[in-house]
């Protein structure tokens, strides 16, 4: 038991907008609380978005005020590169084998970037979807927290090239720091893994990975991104020229029992924000949406009203039945039926978006020894039949943030009960 009046320890999986929300609000209500995140930092989805909608305001804004919390509670304890390999026990009573992975960049670390400089190997970003590279020893990303650099130990050669460790000036490299297994207790378990975006090479017809200048959402979020690969100019992948038009493809991958069944919720708000990204940057710029229905609920209907306005967005009701173009580049035709006349129609553009959906982590690789349910689609359920287990967020459902939070702040209250009198 922890020393604090009995509430015991709550074990939160994944770092994301979810987690670090159930962490703030389980241990400012008195509980201690252990984070386990997989990457090199927290945040997760969110911190990888140019803006989000509604209020188009950068992530470094909201996540910024809830890293303060985070960061600053002294009843959370962050365990960054780490993956719970085995849970066991029962409500009030689990105890969780946790994974440490090595940084191999310890605590002196400043990242003033002489170790950057100096390492000659180099990585795919996956940051910024393998669309750049990184040395091996890296920031995630400027805002990364904890802000300490990191090695990558799949490509690192190690002591064999060493010359990060000379190049510091501040003894801050560490390349014998090996992986480290340690045990806790904990009353109650909260996943909140949330979501991967799918491979979007197996949408049949949509031309991904066969003509660069298909992209996806979560692509276009970092070409839209200051900190992303063309530094936030919305450029056409095969040659970095400006765009003309433009044309989103709404439930690519989704609403279709070929490959996922459900609505992500969140697509056609994206997309919709993302033409405003699009217009900020080209006001003469044709933009077509492509959709079955506009999914827009409750007060988000505003934003689709007054993106809605923009002259030079046309909404097309129709699924898109195929693209095609020049795998060297260039422009792409796409095909579809407006649903309103039965017409086939085609549209010429210069970059095509993929409105691809969120598919569900889940519990990953950890072994659990209770039955964890699991919908058909790979959600799990929040409340789960064996008490104190719970899963929040995207791990639950495909949501928005405001969602997220709001059910995070819900479980973490849910959690609380189960500490050990
Ligand atoms: C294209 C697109 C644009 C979007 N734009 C917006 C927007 O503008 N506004 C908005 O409100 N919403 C938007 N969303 C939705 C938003 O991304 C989600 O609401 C948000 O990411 C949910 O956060 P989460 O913490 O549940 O999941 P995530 O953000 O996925 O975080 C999960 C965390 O868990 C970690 N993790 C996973 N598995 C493990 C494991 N086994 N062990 C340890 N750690 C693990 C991950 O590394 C990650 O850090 C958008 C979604 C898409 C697809």
């Amino acid at each position: 038991m922890s020393g604090n009046g009995g509430r015991g320890t709550i074990l939160v999986i994944g770092g994301g907008i979810s987690g670090i929300t159930a962490a703030i609000e389980a241990s400012e209500a008195g509980s201690d609380v252990i984070v386990v995140e997989k990457e090199a930092f927290v945040g997760g989805r969110v911190a990888r978005m140019n803006k989000y909608f509604p209020k188009m305001c950068p992530p470094a804004c909201g996540l910024e005020i809830n890293l303060r919390r985070f960061r600053t509670n002294p009843r959370i304890r962050c365990l960054t590169l780490s993956e719970v390999e085995k849970i066991t026990g029962t409500a009030g009573n689990y105890t969780a084998v946790i994974r440490r992975n090595p940084r191999f960049v310890n605590e002196k670390c400043t990242v003033c970037g002489e170790c950057v400089d100096a390492c000659p190997v180099e990585r795919p970003n996956e940051f910024n979807l393998g669309v750049t590279n990184t040395r091996a020893v890296y920031l995630p990303y400027e805002m990364a927290w904890p802000s300490r650099f990191v090695i990558d130990g799949g490509v690192c050669p190690g002591t064999e090239c060493g010359k990060c460790v000379e190049a510091c000036p501040y003894g801050a490299i560490d390349l014998a720091m090996q992986a480290e297994t340690m045990e806790v207790k904990v009353t109650a378990v909260i996943w909140a893994t949330g979501w991967n975006p799918p491979d979007a090479t197996q949408f049949e017809g949509y031309g991904f990975g066969e003509y660069p200048n298909v992209i996806t959402n979560v692509m276009m979020e970092r070409y839209a991104s200051i900190n992303g690969p063309t530094g936030g100019k919305i450029v056409r992948p095969s040659d970095g020229e400006g765009i003309g038009s433009i044309a989103f493809v709404q439930c690519a991958g989704s609403r279709d029992e070929n490959y996922y069944e459900y609505c992500s919720g969140v697509c056609c708000l994206g997309s919709l924000k993302q033409a405003r990204y699009v217009r900020e940057q080209y006001p003469e710029a044709e933009i077509h949406i492509f959709y079955i229905d506009i999914r827009s609920p409750g007060r988000l209907e505003d934003f689709f009203t007054a993106t809605e306005a923009d002259e030079g967005l046309t909404l097309i009701k129709g699924k898109v039945a195929k693209i095609t173009g020049d795998p060297a580049g260039g422009s792409l035709t796409i095909e579809a039926e407006d649903a309103l006349t039965s017409q086939k129609i085609t549209r010429t553009v210069d970059m095509v978006v993929l409105a691809t959906g969120m598919i569900p982590v889940g519990i990953g690789d950890t072994e659990v020894e209770s039955d964890i349910q699991i919908d058909r689609h790979g959600f799990l359920v929040g409340e789960q039949p064996v008490a104190g287990l719970f899963a929040t967020g995207c791990a639950r459902r495909p949501a928005d943030v405001a969602t997220s939070v709001r059910d995070a702040t819900s479980v973490a209250m849910k959690a609380l009960k189960f500490h050990v009198e």
